[in-house]
């Protein structure tokens, strides 16, 4: 792919990781989702190398870069069969939050760990009955002395078992309706009350859904993101526009990272069905790959997602530039096409490869299931369409 639009050291990022990826590959991917093991080998490397909080700030510990190059790390790894999925939520969403809004002793005890791979945080805001409508969780936190005590229920919670500690999204008892209003909690794992079930999901993947119970979750105050110095519950008061504004601040970095997640993953899949279609022949001698019905959608497959990069490419930018507002829309925008480019991608790619495309042996066909991943989560394509139509459009709200 060309990378005109990047600098010689993001060029040298990308071949490093790619050369990373390389080494662990596929097979070693595959095997571990087929175990429900986490790829922890590949993780604390790319820790150690600097790769996982290259975004993260460099007094804490990161290397002072931004989405730019953290989309790099993870679409690279992608592209070579072994991407991480943590890090759409644990340097990229958790680390961007705390690195924001944490207070000095949040920084200090997450953000080095966070950035070298030693510590890692996931992020539940979705609800059994809110979904795709944040504004109606219920999770909600209230005061007890100095404490906080948070209850409610969390669904498709990624990774709750291989991380520290969750950064859980709620809203305090006086802030139980109406618009949302959130407070950001830092859970660590094993908190009394604090309980996990996986979800039984039909994908291969190493990373496991997890939905959680929270019951009278007893936290101190300083597991408030930002201690509740920045106006989100000063003490008994309701989380307000500082926990919004703290929200807000994950929530471009979670959808770049999940075009960056997609795009790998349809390269990945681009790649393996060109290296077939080259050397697979049943007719007098001609590689399928010379057949247009073959090679056309192949092409078509990677100009969408050369476009989705290129849309990734502006997202990071405007966000690493301070401009959050146009990096929402940007974000959003390369969200959806990376997410329709790698659903087609894999489709097409396992088609190429006829009945090998449904074999264990060429891995591909469980990519279907995992490709759809990038339509539905962090947000649905038809939330997008939503945005844009709203946002961008200035169309009525049918909701
Ligand atoms: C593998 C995986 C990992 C995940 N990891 C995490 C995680 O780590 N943390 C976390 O918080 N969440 C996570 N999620 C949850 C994910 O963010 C949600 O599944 C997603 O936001 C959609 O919510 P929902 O599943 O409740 O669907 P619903 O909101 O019930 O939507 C169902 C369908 O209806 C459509 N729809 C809903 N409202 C509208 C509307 N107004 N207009 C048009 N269409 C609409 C949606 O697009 C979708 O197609 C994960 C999900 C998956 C599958």
């Amino acid at each position: 792919m060309s990378t005109v639009l990047e600098t010689e050291e993001h060029k040298a990022l990308r071949a490093a990781v790619a050369a990373l990826g390389k080494r662990y590959g596929r097979a070693y991917s595959a095997d571990l989702a087929r175990k429900g093991e986490h790829p922890r080998e590949l993780w604390d490397e790319a820790g150690k190398l600097g790769y996982l909080g290259v975004n993260l700030p460099e007094e804490y510990g990161g290397g002072g870069g931004g989405m730019a190059e953290l989309s790099i790390v993870l679409e690279e790894l992608g592209a070579a069969g072994s991407p991480l999925l943590m890090m759409v939520v644990s340097p990229a969403i958790c680390g961007t939050v705390i690195a924001r809004f944490g207070t000095e002793a949040q920084k200090r005890k997450w953000l080095p760990g966070l950035s070298d791979g030693t510590l890692s945080m996931s992020f539940g805001i979705t609800e059994p009955d809110a979904g795709s409508n944040s504004h109606r969780i219920t999770t909600t936190a209230r005061r007890d002395g100095d404490d906080w005590l948070l209850t409610g229920r969390k669904v498709f919670i990624s990774g709750v078992d291989i991380s520290d500690a969750t950064l859980v999204v709620g809203r305090t008892e006086d802030a139980r309706s109406g618009n949302l209003k959130p407070c950001l909690f830092i859970v660590p794992r094993d908190t009394p009350g604090f309980g996990r079930t996986a979800i039984d999901m039909e994908l291969y993947a190493a990373e496991k859904q997890f939905e959680l119970v929270l019951d009278d979750v007893r936290l101190p105050a300083d597991a408030l993101v930002g201690g509740g110095a920045s106006g989100a519950g000063e003490a008994g008061s309701e989380g307000g526009d500082a926990g919004l504004l703290q929200l807000f601040a994950g929530l471009n970095p979670e959808r770049i990272m999940g075009a960056a997640f997609a795009i790998g993953m349809g390269r990945y899949a681009v790649g393996r069905a060109v290296e077939y279609a080259k050397t697979r022949t049943v007719w007098k001698g001609a590689p399928i790959g010379s057949h247009q019905a073959i090679a056309h959608p192949l092409a078509q497959a990677h100009i969408e997602l050369e476009l989705a990069r290129l849309m990734m490419q502006k997202a990071a930018r405007l966000y690493d530039e301070g401009d959050d507002i146009g990096a929402g829309e940007a974000a959003n925008m390369a969200k959806y096409a990376a997410g329709e480019a790698c659903v087609k991608a894999v489709d097409q790619a396992v088609h190429t490869l006829g009945g090998n495309g449904l074999t264990r042996e060429y891995g591909l066909a469980s990519l279907v299931t995992a490709a759809r991943v990038a339509r539905i989560a962090p947000v649905s394509r038809e939330m997008i369409l939503n945005y844009v139509s709203h946002q961008s459009l200035g169309l009525p709200k049918s909701y």
